[in-house]
């Protein structure tokens, strides 16, 4: 089986969806390229960002959970997300989020200068360098993404031997790994595990890994199969197809399709401009027009 090439989304539980807009689309600049509800749970909004075309590998999900429960962020959890920026442009970003009040920390969490700040619902995210310059500061995609994982050896066995990341660096107990394909996106988990987390409003929910087509999809869901984890069916998100495993740190991994992507349901230009709703749930707009918040586009 060819190994992961990249990160394919990340999603995340927050609260207030028009918040989430204005730190994603105006402190971040990323665009809000759909628009719809929680497939599993369609009382709430499920908005994506990503870049322009909405690229597999730039794209950051949200379920909007409107009432007010924080969760925990701990084990059995992705932690921060980092998003990477052309190569000289950290010290314009953090004037740029110091002077929106929020506050920045340069550390080495991924091995290089990261700047980490918070979300405006808790979210830890992180900014990191790429190797190439740009005539702007715009957030590229991914960089990568920490591990919180309850049993790290068993995780970075499966990291390695199951989805193909390269190991390339281990600094004390801190595990650093990089996906093969062009976008090298970084993952790093340490030891010893923190204590388990819990899912609510400034947590993860899971972190997709991006698969060519519903062939190889149906591969990857028979080799978890041979691993003894559980795996779900084939789920159809309209924007690709997927399955969910918890892995052996408990992290909840999903397997997404790159094909068919987001232009399915609405022109290139139109992206995220209005509500997209799946089939199963089309006779049920007018319920979610009349009750789900007003977004401020
Ligand atoms: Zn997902």
């Amino acid at each position: 089986m060819e190994a992961i090439k990249r990160i394919h989304h990340i999603t995340a539980i927050v609260g207030d969806p028009n918040e989430n807009i204005k730190f994603y689309r105006d402190v971040l600049g990323l665009r809000l390229v759909k628009q719809t509800v929680n497939f599993d749970d369609p009382g709430v909004y499920h908005l994506y960002f990503g870049d322009e075309d909405g690229n597999p590998g730039t794209i950051i999900t949200f379920f909007n959970w409107i009432v007010d429960r924080p969760g925990l962020k701990g084990s059995g959890q992705v932690g921060r997300i980092a998003f990477r920026i052309p190569k000289g442009t950290m010290g314009d970003w953090q004037k740029h989020l110091n002077d929106l009040d929020i506050k920045t920390q340069i550390t080495q969490l991924f091995d290089k200068d990261t700047l980490e700040f918070d979300d405006v619902h808790g979210l830890e995210l992180a900014l990191v360098e790429g190797n190439d310059e740009s005539d702007n500061k715009a957030i590229i995609g991914f960089h990568g993404a920490v591990l919180l994982s309850s049993h790290p050896e068993a995780t970075n066995e499966l990291l390695t031997s199951g989805l193909g990341l390269t190991p390339i660096q281990t600094q004390g107990q801190s595990y650093h790994f990089e996906t093969v394909g062009s976008e090298k996106h970084h993952v790093i988990t340490a030891l010893p595990p923190s204590p388990r987390g819990r899912f609510g409003i400034g947590t993860v929910h899971h972190i997709a890994w991006s698969v060519p087509n519903l062939e190889t999809l149906k591969e990857w869901q028979s080799f978890i199969q041979s691993q003894e984890l559980g795996v779900t069916e084939v789920r159809d998100r309209n924007y690709f197809k997927s399955v969910y495993t918890s892995e052996f740190g408990y992290i909840v991994f999903e397997f997404a399709t790159d094909e068919p992507g987001f232009a399915v349901d609405e022109d290139k230009k139109d992206l995220g401009t209005s509500l997209q709703l799946p089939p199963q749930y089309e006779h049920r707009r007018e319920e979610y027009e009349r009750t789900l918040p007003k977004l401020d586009l």
